[in-house]
């Protein structure tokens, strides 16, 4: 089964992603993670995506193609895949088409994750993450035991710097204006399923795979 999970940044769906892996065995191929890796080790690709990712902005089309196409290619991906934060862009998601015809796939579905701005916001400005292990945190919604400290591993919990608010304006702005028209692509396609990204994290896991269970 292969999927893509669109969605406004804040609308879970790198989560329900992990979740979905837990249930399907798929891996999760994230563009905006294999990204931030590249920006922790400093390689050259992460040098030049550093500065357009502080901002909000999107990296290239060529590059993110680019490190799809490798991706899509490692012996994990046979069995099907999710990928979550591409395609962004219609010229991705054409690129993504070709590799897919080369490769002799096809995606089974898009599920476009809706939440509206306001919430959004709300989540995104409190939004916290471990800088040792990774762990996510809310400040209101999943607040840590210790204010500033993972739970996990007493780590400092920082703010990623495309959480600030005016980043974060910018990030739905390019969502609204680039990553929304990928979905009339696959909606043209019949392959676009929409469901309401507002409630428990369990109560839209549940829409997402009643969607994918339906045969
Ligand atoms: P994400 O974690 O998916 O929100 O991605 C974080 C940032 O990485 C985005 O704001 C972009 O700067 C960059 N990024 C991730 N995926 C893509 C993509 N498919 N196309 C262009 N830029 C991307």
């Amino acid at each position: 089964m292969n999927l893509i999970l669109v969605g406004p940044p804040g609308s879970g769906k790198g989560t329900q992603a992990k979740m979905l892996i837990d249930k399907y065995g798929i891996p999760q191929i994230s563009t905006g993670d294999i990204l931030r890796e590249a920006v922790k080790e400093g390689s050259p690709l992460g040098m030049k995506a550093k500065a357009l990712m502080d901002k909000g902005s999107l990296v290239s089309d060529d590059i993110v193609i680019g490190i799809i196409e490798d991706r899509l290619g490692k012996p994990d991906c046979k069995g099907g895949f999710i990928l979550d934060g591409f395609p962004r862009t219609v010229a991705q998601s054409e690129a993504l088409d070709n590799i897919l015809v080369r490769m002799g796939l096809k995606i089974d579905h898009l599920i476009n994750i809706e939440v509206d701005d306001g919430e959004l916001m709300k989540r995104l400005t409190g939004r916290r993450t471990c800088r040792q292990c990774g762990q996510g945190y809310h400040v209101m919604f999943d607040p840590p035991k210790n204010e500033g400290v993972c739970n996990e591993c007493n780590g400092e919990l920082y703010q990623r710097d495309d959480d600030k608010e005016d980043t974060i304006k910018s990030r739905l702005k390019v969502y609204h204006d680039q990553t929304a028209p990928v979905v009339g692509h696959y909606q043209a396609k019949k392959l676009c399923r929409t469901v309401n990204g507002v409630g428990k994290m369990d109560e839209i896991f549940k829409r997402i795979t009643d969607i994918i269970d339906r045969v």
